[in-house]
């Protein structure tokens, strides 16, 4: 066997920040969650929300709900990355766990609208991949928008009608993800996050890396 490179540990980079948007019901959280689940390297980023919560989710966990106040509090003193008026709720993304995890070269996963998307490419372009989800046709939305069963017929009828200007920034985005195949969208995801991951201009140390494999003298 050859000896271990004594440079490959100084090869590290950047966190990644994985933006996934989609229109409510386009299967955008279970893509997020088999990713989360299968990969324990990612974190998520939980957003701060004034929306009600379901009552599946957990508080921490899902969201920080919280009132409006107290959203008002967070976005005028700069402690959100990201925010934006969703269905006619607040939502934002917690400033310091984000500027964390990348300093330390940590992946978050962020679930957010398109307007939170194009905020965080604005803000830190270099570090954002960001996923469009589609569904396969409008009626299939529709029927796992009440599926879900967890939002009452005036907010499902919101979402959907919200869904065609969400929809409209598709183009926004580095990749478009149509969800037809719950497990092929998944697969597709791990790829793009695995392929980003090795990008040469995400890595530092690569330069000693390679300089000192070519100091070793070919065995001829
Ligand atoms: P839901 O109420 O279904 O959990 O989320 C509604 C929409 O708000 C989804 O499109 C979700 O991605 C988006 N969203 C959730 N958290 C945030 C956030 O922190 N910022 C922004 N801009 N959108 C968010």
């Amino acid at each position: 066997m050859s000896p271990a490179p004594s440079n490959l540990s100084k090869i590290a980079r950047r966190g990644l920040m994985l933006v996934l948007s989609s229109p409510s019901g386009a299967g955008k959280s279970t893509i997020a969650r088999n990713l989360l689940e299968s990969d324990p390297s990612l974190e998520i980023s939980v957003s701060v929300t004034t929306r009600q919560r379901r009552p599946s989710e957990i508080a921490g966990k899902h969201y920080h709900f919280i009132s409006v106040r107290e959203f008002e509090r967070l976005r005028d003193s700069d402690s959100l990355l990201e925010w934006a008026e969703v269905h006619g709720n607040f939502y934002g993304t917690p400033r310091e766990p984000v500027e964390t995890a990348m300093s330390e070269g940590r992946d978050m996963l962020f679930d957010i609208d398109w307007q939170g998307a194009r905020q965080l490419q604005e803000k830190m372009s270099a570090d954002v991949v960001s996923i469009f989800v589609l569904p396969p046709t409008m009626t299939e939305l529709q029927s796992r928008l009440h599926r879900r069963a967890e939002d009452s017929e005036e907010v499902i009828r919101t979402r959907l009608l919200n869904s065609r200007s969400e929809i409209e920034h598709w183009r926004e985005y580095d990749y478009v993800i149509v969800n037809d195949d719950l497990d092929e969208a998944f697969r597709n995801v791990n790829c793009i996050v695995n392929a980003e991951r090795v990008r040469r201009d995400r890595r530092h140390g690569l330069f000693d890396f390679v300089a000192e494999l070519l100091t070793e003298e070919p065995v001829l």
